[in-house]
């Protein structure tokens, strides 16, 4: 067994939801380990019933089939974070329009953001809606360029 190669190969699923970021810079991989029938793979879900978690578990286990037997297993805590997104996570979202977490879930109870805009990086912008084309974003417009864009909200 490749347990280098089975990781590289886990490293290139892209999440489902934004295919624009793989599912171990998002920070949903827990664990890749070799079991005496194959491979098991430890994720934590971004949302508790999110409908895109079967989906992710099947490109898993598709993406490396080639390695023999693949259990994925769901581990729900501790709970996932959005400060459990990579550097390069977060800079990928960033170029494709999503804004990420700009601080700690705990801070965002008590604060709103001050975002800039992903498209021309104005300062001016205001929320739209406390939620976007899913519950972890919210939806945002700038006026300087009069775009939405969307907030990927710390939890
Ligand atoms: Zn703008």
């Amino acid at each position: 067994m490749d347990l280098a190669a089975a990781r590289t190969r886990l490293a290139a699923v892209p999440d489902p939801e934004i295919p624009a970021i793989s599912l171990v810079e998002l920070g949903i991989v827990r664990e890749l380990r070799e079991t005496g029938a194959g491979l098991e793979v430890v994720l934590t879900p971004t949302y508790s019933g999110c409908p895109a978690t079967e989906l992710i578990a099947d490109d898993v286990r598709a993406a490396l089939a080639e390695f023999g037997r693949v259990t994925v297993t769901m581990q729900r805590s501790p709970a996932w974070s959005t400060d459990w997104i990579t550097p390069e996570g977060r800079e990928k979202l960033q170029r494709y329009g999503i804004v990420p977490p700009q601080c700690s879930a705990e801070q965002a109870i008590r604060v709103v953001p001050k975002l800039r805009c992903p498209r021309c990086d104005g300062g001016r912008t205001e929320q739209l809606s406390r939620f976007g084309s899913t519950a972890c974003k919210s939806t945002w417009r700038c006026i300087e360029c009069g775009e939405p864009f969307e907030y990927f909200k710390p939890i």
